[in-house]
């Protein structure tokens, strides 16, 4: 089938990015998909375009309104027709809904985004099952996976709904790629036998670095910032009381930052979020609450002030550096003691919990402690093999680059021996 043109004529691109197109061939075909790919690597167009291309509505399953509705005007600038896409969510009243059905029923709406709790409702339900669903694309599918970053239990209930609906193909998309979340995605949504696409992780131009925390690590930190003077970057805390010091502190020095937490209410937060955006700061400093779907390309730097509680968590946050390609520098501060602490706020959680979160805070230990290249043990712990040696961005960690200046110093050693058992010859 010719996916060419379609490419061309909804989205004005060229060529497809990655295995993009593979991945539509797969859809139109009418197979459950599961797709994982890194963040910035090309998901969404891997469901709009089938869905823009086949008749009837696809259900897009996605967690954050904000994403939804940035996704919608986006699909609505290519197409004459509003009613080519549509939110349905518990903002709307009974006017906009009766539209959005409408909109459906007569094969206008090519996809229908969704929040999961909003797909629940048996109003929508009931009214899905009686149109043309094209499939049922979920976004982000590791929210399904308890050993994901993101867990949430709204997603536990999809399995049911879509049977509810109607047994279309099911698409799921994630950037997280751990074999464990990959399994609970598939085995929760009862499609096993998906056609799996798989990009690689490595971001080449991250540079990563971990350095031990001490109590100078705000000063660190500053000097770190001080270099990088009209840069963009996010500083990671644990908690909502350190954001505001450390934003504080570096206000006090000079430096534009703003802080960002789920303590602030909507209005500042959007406020700063946009400031960042905008370039009328340099500086976010910020909760995890901060980050899903923020499309900022050139992020020269994210430091995390604390190690986050699992690698998955860490490659996100770092993966918001450098999406234009340009430079990213990943810079964490470890220390036994925060992760002691992590396991502390852990203990009143139900057993099970703990023991995941027990497992995923080991990999991070071994992260941070590690000599090994850190790329590769980033990648390993996706499950893919990288080359330290000739493999892109081979020398772009602190552990590589010390061993390289390691084996440097011997060499001079050795020249400079050779040099002395001459002379004394
Ligand atoms: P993800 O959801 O995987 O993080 P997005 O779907 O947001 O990624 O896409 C990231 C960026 O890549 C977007 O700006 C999008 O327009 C661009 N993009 C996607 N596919 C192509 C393509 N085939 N050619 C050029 N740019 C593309
Ligand atoms: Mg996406």
């Amino acid at each position: 089938m010719d996916l060419h043109s379609p490419l061309k004529k909804f989205f004005g691109f060229n060529k497809f990015k990655g295995l993009q197109e593979q991945v539509v061939n797969s859809i139109v075909n009418g197979n459950n998909t599961f797709v994982i790919m890194p963040t910035g690597g090309g998901k969404s167009l891997c469901y709009q375009l089938p869905a823009l291309m086949q008749e009837g509505t696809a259900i897009v399953v996605s967690p954050l309104i904000a994403l939804m509705k940035n996704q919608v005007d986006a699909i609505r600038g290519i197409s004459e027709n509003n009613g080519v896409a549509h939110v349905l969510n518990s903002s709307l009243n009974k006017t906009e809904i009766a539209k959005v059905k409408e909109d459906i029923s007569n094969g206008v709406t090519k996809l229908l985004y969704v929040a999961p709790e909003s797909l629940i409702k048996e109003e929508y339900v009931l009214f899905l099952r009686t149109q043309k669903i094209s499939f049922v694309a979920i976004d982000e599918a590791h929210c399904i996976s308890e050993w994901g970053h993101d867990f949430r239990p709204e997603y536990r209930n999809l399995k049911h709904i879509i049977k509810a609906i109607d047994n279309v193909p099911v698409i799921c998309l994630t950037a997280t790629a751990t074999e464990k979340v990959q399994e609970d995605i598939l085995k929760t949504l009862g499609i096993t036998d998906a056609n799996r696409f798989k990009a690689s992780f490595n971001r080449p131009n991250l540079f990563y670095e971990v350095r031990p925390k001490t109590k100078e690590v705000e000063k660190d930190i500053i000097r770190f910032v001080k270099q990088r003077i009209g840069k963009s970057g996010i500083i990671y805390c644990l908690s909502r009381k350190k954001v505001e010091e450390v934003a504080q502190i570096l206000q006090v020095n000079g430096l534009n930052a703003v802080p960002y937490h789920a303590g602030l209410d909507a209005k500042t937060r959007a406020k700063h979020q946009d400031m960042f955006l905008m370039e009328d700061c340099d500086i976010v400093v910020a909760t995890i609450a901060f980050g899903m779907g923020i499309d900022k390309p050139d992020v020269r730097f994210v430091i995390h002030h604390d190690i986050p509680k699992s690698l998955e968590s860490y490659y996100q946050e770092t993966g918001r550096a450098g999406r234009d390609d340009g430079e990213g520098y990943c810079l964490a501060f470890y220390s036994y003691k925060d992760i002691e602490k992590l396991e502390k706020f852990m203990s009143s959680k139900p057993v099970a919990e703990q023991e995941i979160g027990h497992a995923l805070l080991q990999e991070v230990v071994g992260y941070a402690e590690t000599s090994m290249n850190r790329r590769k043990y980033l990648l390993h712990y996706f499950g893919e093999d990288f080359d330290e040696i000739n493999g892109e961005g081979a020398d772009m960690d602190d552990n590589s680059r010390n061993q390289k200046k390691k084996h440097e110093a011997k060499e001079d050693v050795i020249k400079l021996l050779s040099v002395v058992k001459n002379t004394m010859q």
